[in-house]
């Protein structure tokens, strides 16, 4: 019992009993267990001990005169502080009607006579310590700012675990409840139930959480199992804590002055895509931007005005970015097209994905620097703030982020050497070939207008009587520093800007200029043939094109020839027969060139208006060493006869494929072997020294 004793310390019970020698006993058994104790004869003297001593532990007779045990207990129980004291009632009725009225005037426990006298101590000293036990808890409750009720399976608050609230602050418990409510009523039953589910069959605190828009509040909602059918549900306003996460989310991802994804996202997004297409074809870019002399703004206008100036430059950046993609400034963790980000201080990134060319990368750059190009306005200063940018192509300029933007970063300082304002490819050959294109593209324009094409003409002779019959017009580009530039560097791109429609109907006019003028020079026998590119056939422009310059140079429609490629006749067939047929009945002669690099056959060729055929270089090449070649130029020169086609032989320039060529019946040749491609008034005269000569060989 010494035990007992030093552990309860002093701890107080009071007792009431009306019957003298049972309170003796009591006393001294609690007494002797280390209770400090307080005794009432009565239900009124019991109250009054009750105010006057604070007991731990309350042990009360049922049947007293006066007031009885119960009333005693309901009225202890009504005292606001002490309603959390135990009370025992001691009953002699161990009836189920005394304990359930026991409970209701909100006994803690009940202890029946005859009373078991060495466990009444531990049964007292029990109570206490459960007692405390339960304050703690209602006193931990009380301090956690959750509010707790209980759920059925199926998510249905039990009746009577509404006594739960009392748990919470009453206005925090009626918020709960509604944002439980909102919640089980948004479709999220099932959810709710799963979750349930797993709670109950785990044993496993299990959570959900739920934002409830109209009040702009996110809930946590947990889930505890309680016994086999029912869960304890804590819900906590998780406002404050999503807050501060995505407060921590946008520290760590974006750059608290633009707003922009910050180095580390931009890194982790680069591992992803790295990650994800490392088997596949894709391709991306890395555009590194730096600005050109910012530290200078920065040291003389001070820092603010360097931050508000990186903050307009951001700006201009998204908007050129998004131009072109529809994007917009976005998390991390989307899916787009472009994204831009700042690494720190003047540096900013931008990854194109999916890039098709070097070319893309390259008109996006150039696009930035046109866009920051425009004065910046801040503080009422201007500011030209130009960028240095450096390109690195995925997966050639690098396999890892680091090395990307390494790479990238390397190509921006060869971009700030060459004279800032500009950007740099990482890899030469890339950058060669992409500047290059940039610039044709440029200059093909600019010669346009400034007129700087002429057409050069290639004659053809004719096998049989060894005259030039006409020519072949080949492009001719003069560039100021490049020299002469040859059509093979420039037709793709005319063709993939567009620039090939205007630049091909010049072609055309000249053409028919030129015939004009030959008629006047007394050469009017003579043909000649313009290579047309896809593009033209397909546009609706060619015919009037023709037409136009036929009608204004009063050229004869058959002394022109149209030269398209094999490859043109494969596709959009009924358009190309359309247009080719329309030009056929105006006179124009259609010759198809690269005969044999294509696909088609003869037979198939008979669908289309054609008059000649050219026999591609590559066969003429090897004619008198490569059997095969030899056969089928003999192969085509035979169906050609057949078919009533003129051939043209191309690149004869030897001997030997000149006497194949003769003698398998082959009609005209072009080639070194007879002439190059001459200039206008040198062809002019070729013709006429070579008209000369072979009249004199007639005379002789
Ligand atoms: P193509 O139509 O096959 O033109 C023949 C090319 O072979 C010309 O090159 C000509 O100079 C070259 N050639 C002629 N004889 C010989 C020879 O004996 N040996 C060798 N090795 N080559 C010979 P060019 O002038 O550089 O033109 C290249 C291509 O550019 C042309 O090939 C044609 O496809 C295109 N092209 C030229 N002018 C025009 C034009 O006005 N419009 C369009 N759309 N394309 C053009
Ligand atoms: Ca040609
Ligand atoms: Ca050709």
């Amino acid at each position: 019992m010494t035990g007992v004793a030093e552990k309860l310390g002093s701890a107080r019970v009071l007792l009431a009993d009306d019957d003298e020698s049972t309170r003796v006993i009591m006393r001294r058994v609690l007494e002797n267990a280390g209770f400090e104790v307080f005794a009432a004869a009565d239900g009124v003297e019991a109250l009054e001990l009750f105010r006057r001593s604070s007991p731990d532990a309350v042990l009360l007779d049922v049947d007293m005169p006066g007031l009885d045990g119960f009333a005693v207990c309901e009225r202890i129980r009504s005292i606001e502080t002490k309603t959390e004291t135990p009370v025992l009632i001691v009953t002699g009725f161990d009836d189920n009607e005394s304990v359930d009225r026991a409970y209701h005037c909100g006994a803690t426990d009940f202890i029946s006579k005859p009373i078991t006298w060495s466990v009444l101590a531990h049964r007292v000293r029990y109570v206490i310590r459960a007692g405390e036990a339960f304050n703690d808890m209602r006193g931990l409750l009380r301090a956690l700012p959750d509010t707790i009720f209980v759920l059925d399976e199926q998510g249905l608050i039990k009746s009577d675990s509404k006594n739960l609230h009392a748990f919470g602050a009453a206005d925090e418990a009626g918020v709960a409840l509604r944002v439980f409510e909102n919640f089980s009523n948004s479709g999220n039953r099932p959810a709710l139930r799963r979750c349930i589910r797993k709670a109950l069959d785990t044993r496993e605190p299990q959570s959900l959480e739920h934002f409830v828009e109209s009040a702009g509040v996110h809930f946590e909602i947990r889930f505890v199992a309680r016994d086999r059918q029912s869960v304890l549900a804590i819900v906590r306003d998780a406002t404050d804590r999503k807050q501060f996460e995505n407060r921590i989310y946008d520290l760590a991802f974006f750059d608290p002055l633009t707003g922009l994804p910050n180095r580390s996202s931009f890194g982790s997004e680069l591992d992803d895509i790295i990650g994800t297409r490392r088997s596949s074809e894709a391709h991306f870019a890395i555009l590194f931007v730096d600005l050109d002399r910012f530290k200078r703004i920065n040291d003389t206008m001070g820092h603010s005005v360097g931050d508000q100036l990186l903050q307009a430059v951001a700006e201009r950046l998204s908007n050129c970015t998004r131009a072109e993609d529809g994007m917009s400034r976005v998390k991390a963790n989307e899916d787009t097209a472009v994204r831009l980000a700042r690494l720190g201080g003047d540096e900013f990134v931008i990854l194109l994905r999916d890039v098709a060319s070097a070319q893309d990368a390259a008109s996006v750059a150039t696009r930035v620097i046109n866009a920051l190009g425009e004065p910046l306005v801040c503080e009422s200063h201007q500011f030209v703030v130009t960028p240095s940018i450096g390109i690195a192509l995925y997966p050639q300029d690098g396999s890892t982020r680091d090395e990307l933007l390494m790479n990238a970063d390397t190509a921006m300082y060869k971009a700030k050497a060459a004279g800032r304002n500009n950007y740099k490819f990482y890899s030469e050959t890339m950058k060669v070939r992409s500047l290059q294109r940039l610039d044709t593209e440029i200059e093909l324009r600019r010669a346009m207008d400034r007129g700087d094409f002429e057409l050069y003409f290639q004659p053809k002779v004719a096998l049989s009587s060894w005259q030039i019959v006409g020519a072949e017009a080949l492009l001719r580009w003069h560039h100021a520093s490049r020299g002469w530039v040859p059509p093979t560097e420039f037709i793709a791109i005319a063709e993939e800007s567009g620039l090939i429609l205007p630049l091909g109907s010049w072609v055309i006019d000249n053409a028919c200029e030129r015939l004009q003028q030959w008629t006047e020079d007394g050469l009017g026998g003579l043909t000649l043939s313009v290579n047309v590119s896809s593009k033209q056939v397909y546009s609706d422009g060619l015919l009037v094109t023709v037409t136009n310059a036929l009608r204004k140079h009063r050229v004869d429609p058959r002394r022109l020839e149209l030269e398209i490629t094999e490859g043109m006749l494969m596709r959009d067939i009924e358009q190309t027969i359309d247009t080719l047929g329309k030009l056929r009945a105006m006179g124009v002669r259609l010759s198809v060139d690269d005969f044999g690099t294509g696909y088609s056959s003869l037979s198939y060729l008979k669908k289309f208006p054609i008059d000649i055929l050219k026999i591609d270089r590559s066969f003429v090449q090897d004619l008198h060493t490569d059997p095969d070649d030899a056969a089928i130029c003999a192969a085509v020169l035979a169906m050609a006869q057949q078919l009533g086609l003129d051939v043209v032989a191309e690149g004869v320039e030897l001997e030997e494929q000149l006497t194949f060529l003769r003698r398998h019946g082959c009609d005209l040749i072009q080639g070194y072997l007879f002439s190059k491609p001459l200039a206008a008034a040198d062809f002019e005269d070729f013709v006429r020294v070579h008209a000369g000569a072979g009249d004199k060989a007639a005379g002789l």
